[in-house]
């Protein structure tokens, strides 16, 4: 099995006597920010003005312009979204680096497709949590954490790797396991899995299925509970006990009906797809894609968001979710 690093694993904190930009103070921001400085680290947030540079000050930081933030510290970790990390590495990040910096990520889309090329005098490297930043932040006040992964992509000043393995003990990622992968691996994969499986691949199955039922004649409704809300309940324990307890949970009508109509849903065809999808990452067509909308001004992105919004299973859902408060969560 493959090594995981634990608390004893890193001795030495790397970070101590650095300043730790953290730029960009959203999902992921706020939270290494605030695990990294309630384990006495040194931590500024560089953000434009505006409702995050509002919140970070409310939240006590110290909060710069992102040129500013990235001149003042040793240690830049940049958390803006991804599709706008190449202009302001460009115009704010790259010319404000010194020798023995350190240029951080918490995913390898930009270095990884060439969209930021740092240079050589740099240590380069992720610390990516494996979950959504108000679980990094949540889970850490609870005594837990994230797990997370970490690789190395330049090491410029021989320690890159401690350096990394203290930022993910910062941020508290130790205390449940970090895992070493490559920017190429952590890119592709994380890719991939939100586009096949979470995200993409889980959106257009629920909505398949409404469909189906609402298409012959069956309530909204009944339709919502039946393919929306109950796979909360489904993923769950998929989570604490893999497919056996799940498979174990549910009743012999609906383990049974899993094996024999599983396969005639998800087929050697839908696989084929999937390896079409991971060709479209690896090759960096998919890249490529996302950075040329953007630059159009993400035309495609919104009309896709707006066709998406529009949905019925969207509309029976907020209704059906505004008689249960009880699911409703931060947002
Ligand atoms: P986010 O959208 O939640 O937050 C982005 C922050 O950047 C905001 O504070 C925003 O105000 C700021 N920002 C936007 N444009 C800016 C600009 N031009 N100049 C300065 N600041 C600007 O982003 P996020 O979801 O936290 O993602 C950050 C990074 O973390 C990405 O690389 C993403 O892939 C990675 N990541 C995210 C998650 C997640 O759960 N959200 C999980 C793992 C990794
Ligand atoms: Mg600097
Ligand atoms: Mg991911
Ligand atoms: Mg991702
Ligand atoms: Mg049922
Ligand atoms: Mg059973």
């Amino acid at each position: 099995m493959t090594k995981v690093y634990y608390e004893d694993a890193v001795t030495t904190n790397e970070l101590e006597g650095k300043t730790i930009a953290i730029l960009g103070y959203g999902s992921q921001g706020h939270a290494h920010a605030q695990n990294l400085r309630d384990n006495g680290n040194q931590v500024i947030i560089g953000v434009r003005k505006g409702k995050s540079a509002d919140a970070a000050s409310k939240d006590g930081f110290d909060v710069y312009p992102v040129f500013e933030a990235t001149k003042k510290a040793d240690i830049v970790m940049v958390l803006a979204p991804d599709e706008v990390q190449g202009k302001l590495y460009q115009e704010e990040i790259e010319p404000n680096l010194v020798d023995g910096n350190a240029l951080v990520f918490a995913h390898g889309f930009n270095i990884h497709f060439d969209v930021i090329v740092p240079p050589k005098n740099v240590d380069v490297f992720l610390v990516a949590p494996k979950g959504p930043g108000h679980l990094v932040r949540r889970t850490f006040v609870e005594g837990f954490a994230v797990p997370a992964l970490f690789a190395v992509y330049q090491d410029a000043t021989g320690k890159a790797r401690e350096v990394a393995l203290s930022y993910a003990k910062g941020i508290g990622a130790t205390r449940v396991g970090v895992l070493e992968t490559t920017f190429k691996e952590e890119t592709e994969t994380d890719l991939f899995g939100e586009q096949a499986v979470l995200c993409g691949g889980t959106t257009h199955l629920v909505q398949a299925g409404f469909e189906t039922l609402v298409e012959a004649g069956y309530q909204p409704e009944i339709a919502y509970f039946e393919v929306l809300h109950e796979l909360k309940l489904i993923v769950d324990l998929m989570y604490e006990g893999g497919m056996e307890k799940m498979r174990y949970s549910i009743s012999n009508t609906a383990e049974y009906g899993d094996y024999v109509s599983g396969p005639r849903i998800v087929t050697s065809e839908t696989k084929a797809h999937m390896k079409e999808v991971l060709a479209d990452i690896q090759s960096g067509k998919f890249a490529k894609d996302f950075v040329a909308d953007n630059a159009n001004g993400f035309k495609e992105f919104h009309r896709m968001r707006e066709e998406q919004k529009g949905h019925q299973i969207e509309k029976v859902g907020a209704e059906l979710r505004a008689m249960m408060p009880f699911v409703k969560k931060d947002a």
